[in-house]
């Protein structure tokens, strides 16, 4: 070992870290905006205090969603040139069914224009009135697909998924104990499948074990149950299972990833997400009489069954993406990024949902702004301070988002009052994360002077993205 090397060792050990950074370099940059405190203060006004209503124009640092605002890579771009544009058999839709074949694992592929399209196929075809679907926590589309379809959702998650400070590493476990209680209730008959999510979006990103994965499936044996999963955040799983299980720290996130789809019968995919392209998705089986089902709706609902929706370049970058999705480098950079900012918000003791997880930072706004009743929107306050202070766009996942009871017509109380720092994959550097850590900050430090809002628009129906207020 060289004098230097142990110099460079002695420093790492004397600051506790060693960097690393993105396995990428820029080549082509994409202007932002920078706005002065007035012209924010009018965008504001003019957008109701909702950040749904901003022009992205007047965002600086966008962290609305994770959604579809990836950066592709030059590889994608170049891939995009390559789209075959046939109606029937383009060679880009061979491709991607490869490429689910060799990182997902199953058999079947159908192509579809974004996530809930496959969760709409799938739900038509093996879900029958009076249904009952167990799940790891609902996501909304998912859902709402399955009640569509006339099923219910019943969650089966674990109770430390719903408790923002709790440190369990696999908050997105699925209980045992809870699924044999509905199994026992209405019958396996009655249980067309399993929704399985890694990470779980609603619970902050967490993940699920294997060893859960692996007991599900025991379980699910016995009676015959199938697995659907929803992959897409299911590389980010891979990467907590990695880290955090034993046995899996020397495997890559590609052999994990495999892994864990063999103990499932099928997923969906939105590929916004995970697979890095700015639209798409996709449905993958095994077993082929569903195949067929969803093979013959998808002509129905999508495009023909080797497009489903999107354009042969599209399907070229998406191919692309799966692989470069998969990267031990990518994923752990990524998640790198999220936690970065994570550990920049706690060493202020600014209050977050914890563990970090995989997409997000959600600041837990009751703890922000404790002298803010829930009725005066802590979380969307929050969300309007942060964009007051620099230009940072985040969304509220609060009382807003919960809507109201059908019943009496009151908001919704839910136990969370979050506000969502979403980050978008290989967009953002280093330093805008320092931007948006030091706005958090200013918003806390100013948290005593801060006055809730007062709704005076609300629209019917997921009022969250066009409901307008003004500051009490
Ligand atoms: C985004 C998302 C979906 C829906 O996918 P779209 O591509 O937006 O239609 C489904 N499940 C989860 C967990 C998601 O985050």
């Amino acid at each position: 070992m060289t004098d230097q090397h142990l110099h460079l060792q002695t420093m790492g050990q004397q600051h506790g870290r060693r960097s690393w950074a993105e396995p990428w370099k820029i080549k082509m940059v994409e202007p932002i905006r920078m706005t002065t405190p007035e012209e924010r203060q009018q965008a504001l006004r003019d957008a109701g205090y909702n950040t749904f209503l901003l022009k992205s124009d007047d965002v600086y640092i966008d962290l609305l969603t994770d959604s579809g605002t990836s950066a592709m890579s030059d590889r994608q771009w170049a891939g995009m040139m390559l789209g075959d544009e046939a109606y029937a058999g383009s060679r880009n839709f061979y491709r991607l069914e490869a490429a689910i074949r060799d990182y997902y694992g199953y058999k079947y592929v159908v192509p579809t224009h974004q996530g809930r399209g496959a969760e709409h196929l799938i739900s038509q075809a093996v879900i029958k009135p009076g249904h009952t679907i167990p799940g790891n926590m609902y996501f909304t589309t998912t859902r709402l697909h399955q009640e569509l379809a006339g099923g219910t959702f019943v969650d089966v998650i674990v109770d430390e998924a719903h408790d923002p400070a709790n440190p369990h590493p696999f908050k997105g476990n699925v209980d045992l104990d809870k699924l044999q209680a509905v199994i026992d209730r209405v019958g396996a008959e009655n249980i067309p499948y399993v929704s399985l999510a890694g990470t779980v979006n609603m619970a902050g990103g967490q993940p699920v074990s294997m060893e859960n994965v692996r007991a599900l499936r025991t379980l699910c044996d016995r009676y015959g149950i199938r697995i659907y999963l929803d992959a897409t955040r299911m590389v980010e799983n891979a990467f907590f299972i990695q880290e955090r299980e034993a046995g899996y720290a020397d495997k890559p996130i590609a052999a994990i990833l495999k892994e864990f789809c063999s103990y499932t019968d099928g997923a969906w995919m939105s590929a916004k997400k995970d697979n890095l392209v700015n639209i798409g998705g996709w449905l993958a089986l095994n077993h082929e009489d569903v195949f067929d089902q969803c093979r013959n709706l998808v002509v129905v609902y999508e495009g023909l069954h080797t497009y489903g929706g999107m354009a042969g370049r599209d399907m070229e970058a998406l191919a692309i993406g799966i692989e470069e999705a998969v990267q031990d480098d990518h994923v752990r950079s990524r998640i790198g990024q999220v936690r970065y900012l994570g550990e920049l918000l706690q060493e202020w003791d600014i209050p977050i949902v914890q563990p970090v997880g995989g997409h997000a930072i959600f600041l837990d706004a009751k703890r922000f702004y404790p002298h803010l009743a829930q009725d005066v929107f802590p979380a969307q306050t929050l969300a309007a301070e942060l964009y007051l202070d620099s230009g940072v766009r985040s969304m509220e996942r609060g009382i807003v988002s919960a809507g109201r009871d059908p019943e009496t017509g009151d908001h919704r109380h839910p136990k969370l009052e979050l506000t969502r720092l979403t980050i978008p994959r290989r967009v953002y550097t280093q330093a805008h994360m320092d931007v948006v850590a030091e706005s958090v900050k200013s918003a806390y430090d100013r948290r005593e002077q801060t006055r809730g809002l007062r709704m005076i628009y609300e629209p019917k129906y997921l009022r969250f993205f066009q409901c307008r207020f003004e500051p009490i």
